[in-house]
């Protein structure tokens, strides 16, 4: 049985039969099998856009031998009766519980959110004028800040780790859509996620641990750099290995950790606002049609040199919506999320200058500091609106400072806009290098300059990162581990469930 690869360029609405067709036709054999290892969007040719397979083909009229099996991640086993214990259930602490559990240890997740289900009703509440919950909102709650998302599933690295082909394959066997494994910008849409984390904890469970939610971390007890105690208000949990995976909205938690010896240093993240734009006018710009038959809606990616900050845009939703993603009550940020089919009526974006925490305070700061600084900033937008509307100005007004009397905007976001000089409400160094980014944006997409701006976008990645040893375990403890993107060490749903294995298998590598 002999085996070939090869890239085959087909239009953009083909069915499976012209694929195989055209794959006959390319090797003039009639018995096959198939797979596609990667599928991504070749619109260079405006007036012709294709789609770019990589596709490996199995027949006996192909001499030769067929490939081996891709390897695996290996996860060694031995039942220890150690206990671990991994607090958050987003991307990083799922998976770093799945891999203890898969170890031998006796594992424990705690979440100090709700259930996806009640998750989903307290956001949808929210979102219809009732009270903010503070253990069912965007950032907390099971699944992390990655269930309520685009559920993009890119990452900077194009080499598919072990760590990474593990992830995939475990979403797709809890139901993520199959084609993640191939298609070069892979998402899986809110709706798909929000089932795919209710499987992967009924997993976890059928595999023997345990994924206790509305249990919040309130303080550790450490003696001599030993963890021996976590605590959740009157609950004390003995440990042997403890994980800690609270994502980047967890500022009572860091401030906790801070106090107990737990030691940080700040590092560059990214500050601004999200833009909106109508799906169609970046449809048009990008492909030059509103409508491309077979594929779902345009994505952009934009960066800019040209001020000392550099600009750029993030986290794309195509055809998606801007949320409230506040973690804490009286604070105010959006972020951005969709659903599979990706069909709503606007695109957004993240569109942030990147920048150390002392740049944007004027000073040197230190990482509780820079804590304090984003979160009056985020209370600031808050205090703006009196609540949860989302201050925007359009595109245009920013750049050139000044607020027109526009009649109120067609929008996603569901708790209303308030029109207001954003240039104003974040410091002159981000703002005037975001004017200077947007002018170059308005150059290279034509009709972003229709679009809007809507604040604050303060989530992109964390302004401080906990420091870690060789060996995974944070500076100064024996049993303690830090993962995620509240570690400060990724950003987006990939990079933290990697960074949770990565780490889950160094503290296998000590305690088993
Ligand atoms: C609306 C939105 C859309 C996004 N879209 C994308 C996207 O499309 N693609 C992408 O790659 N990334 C996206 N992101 C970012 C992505 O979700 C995060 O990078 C990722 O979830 C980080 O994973 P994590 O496990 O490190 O932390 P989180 O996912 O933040 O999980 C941390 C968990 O810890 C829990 N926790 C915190 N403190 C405690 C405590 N004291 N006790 C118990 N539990 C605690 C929290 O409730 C939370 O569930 C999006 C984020 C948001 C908010």
């Amino acid at each position: 049985m002999g085996y070939k690869e090869f890239q085959i360029k087909i239009h953009t609405d083909y069915t499976e039969i012209e694929l195989r067709q055209t794959i006959q036709q390319k090797l003039g054999i009639q018995d096959f099998t198939f797979q596609v290892f990667s599928k991504s969007l070749d619109a260079r040719n405006k007036r012709n856009i294709l789609w770019e397979l990589r596709v490996g083909v199995t027949s006996e009229s192909i001499p030769g031998v067929s490939p081996e099996e891709k390897a695996t991640l290996k996860i060694p086993y031995t039942k220890t009766g150690k206990k671990a214990l991994v607090i958050g259930s987003g991307p990083a602490g799922y998976f770093a519980a799945r891999i203890l559990l898969q170890a031998g240890f006796k594992t424990t997740l705690w979440e100090r959110g709700k259930d996806v289900a009640e998750r989903a009703a307290a956001i949808s509440s929210f979102e219809k004028g009732g009270a903010f919950d503070a253990a069912g909102n965007y950032s907390f709650g099971e699944g992390g800040a990655g269930t309520f998302s685009d559920g993009k599933l890119t990452s900077r690295s194009k080499h598919i780790s072990l760590e990474k082909k593990y992830i995939l394959d475990t979403y797709i066997g809890a139901g993520a859509p199959p084609e993640i494994a191939w298609l070069s910008h892979p998402h899986v849409g809110s709706d798909n996620l929000k089932k795919v984390v209710k499987t992967l904890r009924e997993e976890f469970c059928a595999m023997g641990g345990e994924f206790v939610f509305n249990r919040q971390m309130t303080d550790l007890i450490v003696k001599n750099g030993k963890v021996t105690g976590v605590v959740a208000g009157n609950e004390i949990f003995e440990p042997d290995i403890v994980i800690l995976a609270i994502g980047h909205s967890a500022l009572d938690t860091c401030r906790m950790l801070m106090d107990r010896g737990v030691r940080f240093r700040t590092k560059n993240f990214a500050i601004g606002f999200r833009a909106e734009h109508r799906q169609e006018i970046i449809n048009t710009a990008q492909w030059g049609v509103k409508t491309l038959p077979g594929v779902k809606a345009a994505e952009y990616r934009l960066t800019s040199d040209a001020a000392d900050q550099p600009v750029y845009t993030f986290c794309m939703c195509p055809g998606g919506k801007i949320v409230p993603a506040a973690a804490f009550e009286n604070t105010n940020i959006v972020n951005g999320m969709s659903y599979f089919a990706r069909n709503g009526k606007f695109a957004n974006a993240a569109c942030v200058a990147g920048l150390n925490p002392d740049v944007l305070a004027g000073k040197n700061i230190g990482p509780e500091d820079a804590l304090n600084y984003l979160e009056k900033l985020e209370t600031s937008f808050h205090d703006f609106a009196n609540g949860y509307a989302a201050p925007y100005c359009s595109i245009q007004d920013f750049i050139q400072k000044k607020v027109r009397q526009n009649s109120p905007p067609d929008s996603s976001y569901p708790l209303g806009l308030l029109q207001a000089p954003l240039w104003k409400m974040l410091p002159e160094t981000v703002t005037h290098a975001i004017r200077l980014g947007l002018q170059d944006f308005c150059r290279k997409v034509k009709g972003y300059d229709t679009g809007m701006l809507i604040g604050l976008e303060s989530k992109t990645s964390s302004p401080i990162q906990v420091i870690r040893q060789e060996n995974g375990l944070c500076e100064g403890f024996e049993n303690l581990y830090m993962a995620g993107e509240g570690s400060g060490y990724s950003g987006g749903i990939i990079s933290s469930a990697v960074d949770g294995i990565k780490v889950a298998m160094m503290a296998v590598s000590k305690f088993q």
